[in-house]
């Protein structure tokens, strides 16, 4: 894991990125941010992060096994960040299923701050 190029594709190292995010030491201070350390969340299977960053009122929908074998059972190719406002994010995700598929998904998302600490609330699939 060191050295290697953050799965957000900001152009920094994960060590330099993501990854203070997802071991606690900062917190995300806007909403692309916390997008796009979810995507490295995905990419480096930290379901507990995922859980842990979205918003309480749709956590319900939402379980850290289901998380953890989507995270698992694709391959996480490229973040593209396509749009972001202060609350809204719209991205494309790409990534490779175990047969060597490849999709994008496509994401409008909606993030809610709390305390001074972002959530995930929700997202429009386009
Ligand atoms: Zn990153």
């Amino acid at each position: 894991m060191h050295n290697v190029n953050c799965y957000c594709c900001s152009g920094k190292l994960f060590e330099d990125c993501c990854n203070l995010l997802l071991c606690g030491i900062i917190g995300a201070s806007t909403a692309e941010e916390l997008m796009r350390s979810r995507y490295s969340a995905f990419a480096t299977q930290h379901a507990d992060y995922l859980m842990r960053t979205t918003h309480f009122s749709t956590r319900k929908n939402h379980n850290s096994d289901d998380i953890m074998e989507w995270s698992v059972s694709n391959k996480w190719l490229q973040l593209e960040v396509l749009n972001a406002s202060e609350t809204r994010v719209e991205f494309k995700a790409h990534y490779q299923d175990t047969a060597g598929e490849k999709y994008v998904h496509h994401e409008f998302s909606t993030f809610k701050k709390e305390d001074g600490n972002w959530f995930y609330v929700d997202g429009l699939f386009l």
